[in-house]
């Protein structure tokens, strides 16, 4: 899946504050009210269940599929890190177990399928479905009884074929473990048999399983589509099946439709038959799969269609009238199927591939084999509407679903447990395709601020999790789509990239991808297959940063010269956010180092497995700078004693250091500060220096440092203050940039011109803010459109300093709209507005009617952007956590909710209130992210303490020139 529509806009729509990372899967659509939002009513949700001490048992969950390891791997790695074997390899850390839940066990492998005969039939108008399906199994020992998933569907009927003979089993429903299990009088013998059940369930609209997404046609007639969203375990919710990524098997699809819709699966149509008014589609039977990838589409689209230089059919699917919107994606698609097979040196083995944009869609995209669905704005541009930095965001959406198609689809993590070898890997692959597509965009160096700074800024913490985290139930492996697999997972993929080199990863990643297919893999095949071509210790340098949580810092705590040679000490430590004591921990880290004069080449590396080591770089003239990690590509932070610091600062100040080690060095300092190591003091000295800085993505970095610092100064008296030193700092390249496009220029300086502007707006800048009252004056006329790239800058400038009218105005711009990206930048620009009066009907609009179910988050936490909109937003929550928790049980949208709503607080009194609060409430799939929110409140609120006088001297006696 991919979630990663706010990965380049954020900062643009979020001038301060943290950002949410998923899209929300909900209940209630579109059609529920805000009166029925705010009954605040307790009722239990239907994954609630009695807690029990099942730690044990998730360790010995974990410890069967380690099991499966091979000892000698164990063994080295055992060997080289003490710390793991009695923490977190292999059994459990209390720190980060997940949630106590009842044991979860998976499905009994005595019986399995090798291929479903599927029927469905949706009925749009009323929201149901009926099924039927023959699923062709295995018994490999006798039993008496067969168990698969299901949760939400009515079996009408259930019966066995077996040598000749018919049986009725009883049937017996589990609705907590999500499963069905048929009970047979006689034991069943070893042999085939064909299991028959027919069945009934309701298009529903929460987004997942099979359910219903409504689109309003050109008329105003209502019109709805019927559509699949499986991973990770709903399949269960559409047809039996035995619902885990390892249960593969081949899938023949049968469809019955009005015979005016679209119907679409993982394969080609065969057959269609027309009967009155229904036609019945048959598809060609798939290859050998996990059920979480079958996917079935029921609708009224338009497409256009191209095939791949390598003779694939590609068509992108959009909303009828609008077909020249699929335009780019197909552009997109058709370049990087080639790519992939050249990259792999595996071509795409089905003939066809369809790019559906859906109305209603929880995640950002899903790469069903075949069928890759996607919410509308990671997929259509409209040339006049759409900005730069959606198109770049739409290609790496289609470069990431593709990725799945080989990694994932083709072979598939043996269980959730090994997610991220799906999503780190798909994550880190799309920037691969994107950066050969487009080279204007610079994506590696956008990787950095967006992917790489996320993890490590969630993996300092206690209650982060290790990469491998053992997960059990569908709630547990919900909460695990986060910045740890995704983030942290692209970025050790990337760290490995550079310490075997892209010929030996492309040679591993073709043995592991052929050596696998059609099957599934733990996270040990990926590395043996890398250390084949490359002789390099890949599974023990690589164990040491999947199955341990965080990263560490490494600290250089002496420096020599010697002849011509340079003598760095450097120790390494875990990094932790609260500076607290952290013994034990070791990681196998590849290092790099850079010089003065050749800033561009890593001048030497080696890997460091001890605690300390003296490390000897060869040809480093006295007096030059060395610098560790170039490029920041190594999962750790470097800290430096301030005499070496100290000889950096100027090439930052000069920019003879590359982008990634100016904003590298930034960084570490500023994750320093917050664990008080440094001082706030000395990071604002080193951003000051930075006023000259032109590359958009240190610029990003600076407003990152900057959006934190000004979270927590909203809590003293001093924001004025901030916000002064804010205008000074974005005020030099603000001017250089414009307002209006120059000639020729880069997609990067497009992207910054809109950054910088939107900053200055939120610091009230009052150039800016007239500027954009001007432009946006001239916009509502009609008298000149403003371009799509400036207009999150003029809304956030204009509804920061805006009134009741300034909302109706964009309320009235709101329901105007039809396209989705522009609906995400005015709702996700309300929350800038000032008067809480006006953000509590912020609140209000996104909870009715008007706004789709699977935006109505992001207007939501859009006000945590100031102090009294995030205790609004946290109010909000509060009173309405039953009704929340009910809406959005299950999905990751709970966790999001969470976090945005709590986490920028920085007082003790709030954190234990919070904890107080959940001690009594039923917190399902977002008891981690509750955990991560009361951690970084009070990491917050002793960063305050620490720093806030600090702080306000600074400002004062700070000289503007
Ligand atoms: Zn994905």
């Amino acid at each position: 899946m991919s979630w990663c529509l706010t990965r380049i806009a954020d900062s643009l729509w979020k001038p301060v504050g943290r950002i949410l990372y998923r899209y929300p899967s909900s209940g209630g659509g579109n059609r529920v009210t805000s009166r029925t939002f705010c009954a605040s009513s307790r009722s239990t949700s239907s994954f609630a269940r009695p807690s029990s001490n099942a730690a044990n048992s998730r360790c010995s969950t974990f410890r069967q599929k380690f099991g499966r390891f091979s000892t000698p791997a164990r063994r080295i790695f055992s060997s080289r890190f003490p710390s793991l074997r009695s923490s977190s390899f292999p059994s459990v850390d209390p720190e980060f177990a997940m949630p106590e839940k009842k044991q979860f066990e998976r499905l009994p492998t005595n019986v399995v399928p090798h291929l479903y005969d599927l029927f469905l039939k949706p009925n749009l108008k009323n929201a149901t479905f009926e099924g039927r399906e023959t699923v062709h199994i295995e018994i490999n020992s006798p039993t008496n009884s067969i168990t698969l998933n299901l949760v939400d569907l009515k079996i009408k009927s259930c019966t066995l074929a077996k040598d000749g003979s018919q049986l009725t089993p009883t049937v017996k429903l589990n609705a907590e473990d999500e499963t069905l299990t048929l009970s047979f009088e006689e034991e069943l013998t070893k042999g085939s048999a064909e299991l028959q059940i027919e069945f009934t369930g309701e298009l529903n609209d929460k987004m997942r399983g099979f359910y219903r997404s409504t689109a309003s046609a050109a008329d105003g007639e209502q019109k709805y589509v019927a559509v699949t969203q499986f991973e990770p375990t709903d399949a269960r919710r559409c047809f039996p099946c035995w619902d885990e990524p390892a249960i593969k098997a081949v899938f023949e699809i049968t469809i019955s439709a009005p015979k005016d819709k679209v119907v679409l699966s993982n394969m080609p149509c065969t057959q269609e038959t027309i009967d009155g008014d229904w036609k019945t589609s048959k598809f060609a039977p798939s290859l050998v799969m996990s059920t979480y990838l079958v996917a079935v589409v029921v609708g009224d689209f338009d497409y256009v269609e191209d095939k791949s230089d390598d003779g694939v059919l590609v068509r992108v699917y959009t909303p009828p009238g609008v077909k020249e919107q699929g335009e780019f994606a197909l552009y997109v698609a058709t370049k990087v199927l080639p790519f992939y097979k050249d990259y792999f040196q595996i071509a795409y083995p089905l003939p066809k591939i369809d790019l559906v944009a859906i109305a209603d869609f929880s995640a950002g995209a899903m790469e069903n084999w075949g069928l890759v669905t996607y919410r509308q704005a990671c997929l259509l541009v409209d040339p006049k509407n759409t900005s730069a930095s959606h198109k770049q965001l739409i290609a790496v959406v289609v470069g990431h679903e593709l990725a799945h198609q080989w990694f994932g689809n083709l072979v598939t993590m043996e269980w959730w447990t090994h997610l991220w070898l799906n999503e780190g890997y798909a994550s880190f692959v799309e920037n691969l395709c994107v950066a050969e597509l487009f080279p204007e965009y610079n994506i590696w160096t956008q990787f950095v601020s967006d992917v790489f700074i996320k993890a490590l800024e969630l993996d300092c913490l206690k209650n982060s999790h290790p990469i491998e985290v053992p997960v059990g139930h569908p709630s547990e492996i919900e909460e695990i789509f986060d910045d740890i697999s995704y983030n942290k997972g692209a970025s050790v993929i990337r760290m490995l990239h550079r310490y075997i080199g892209d010929d030996d990863f492309r040679k591993g990643m073709n043995i592991y991808l052929t050596r696998h297919q059609y099957k599934n893999t733990f996270t040990e095949d990926l590395w043996a297959a890398l250390e084949e071509p490359s002789k390099k210790p890949v599974r023990a340098v690589m164990s040491s940063w999947t199955k341990q949580m965080g990263f560490p810092v490494i600290r250089v705590t002496a420096s020599e010269q010697d002849g011509d040679s340079r003598i760095l000490t450097v120790t390494q430590e875990k990094f932790v956010a609260d500076n607290s004591e952290s013994d034990n921990w070791l990681w196998m880290v590849p290092l790099t180092f850079s010089v003065k004069g050749r800033e561009e080449e890593v001048c030497h590396s080696e890997v460091l497995e001890t605690r300390t080591a003296k490390i000897r770089i060869p040809n480093v003239p006295e007096g030059a700078w060395v610098k560790l990690n170039p490029g920041t590509n190594g999962v750790y932070r470097v800290q430096y004693p301030q005499n070496l610091l100290d000889q950096l600062i100027p090439a930052i100040e000069d920019k003879s250091l590359p982008p990634l080690d100016r904003l590298g060095i930034v960084d570490d300092l500023f994750a320093l500060v917050k664990a008080g190591q440094a001082s706030s003091a000395q990071v604002l000295k080193v951003l000051a220096a930075m006023r000259n800085e032109d590359n958009y993505t240190v610029w990003n970095i600076i407003g990152n440092c900057m959006s934190k610092l000004r979270s927590l100064i909203s809590n003293t008296d001093y924001s004025d203050e901030f916000n002064k030193f804010g205008r000074y700092l974005f005020k030099p390249i603000g001017q250089k940039l414009g307002w209006d496009p120059k000639p020729n220029e880069g997609h990067m300086d497009t992207l910054l011109r809109s950054f910088v502007n939107a900053r200055l707006g939120s610091y009230g800048d009052q150039e800016t803010i007239a500027e954009a009252k001007k432009r946006f004056a001239a916009h509502l006329s009609g008298e000149s459109v403003i371009p799509a790239d400036l207009r999150v800058a003029v809304y956030l400038s204009v509804i920061s300093s805006g009134d009741e009218d300034t909302f109706n105005t964009m309320i009235k711009l709101y329901r105007e709209e039809n396209l989705q990206e522009e609906k995400d930048r005015i709702g996700r620009s309300l929350g800038a507005f000032k008067d809480k009066n006006i953000l509590s009907k912020v609140l209000e609009f996104a909870m009715s009617d008007e706004v789709r179910s699977q935006d109505k988050v992001f207007v939501m936490v859009s006000i945590d952007m100031t102090k009294p909109g995030r205790e609004l937003l946290w109010e909000f929550v509060r009173t309405n956590w039953t009704d929340l928790l009910r809406r959005y049980e299950g999905g990751f949208l709970l966790s999001r909710l969470v976090k945005s709503s709590m986490e920028n607080f920085a007082s003790e009194e709030m954190a234990s209130s919070i904890e107080e609060f959940f001690k009594n409430a039923e917190c399902s799939s977002a008891t981690r992210s509750i955990q991560q929110s009361v951690e970084s409140i009070r990491l917050n609120a002793s960063w305050l303490n620490r720093d806030k006088d600090q702080i306000k001297e600074f400002l004062a006696n700070f000289k503007y020139d």
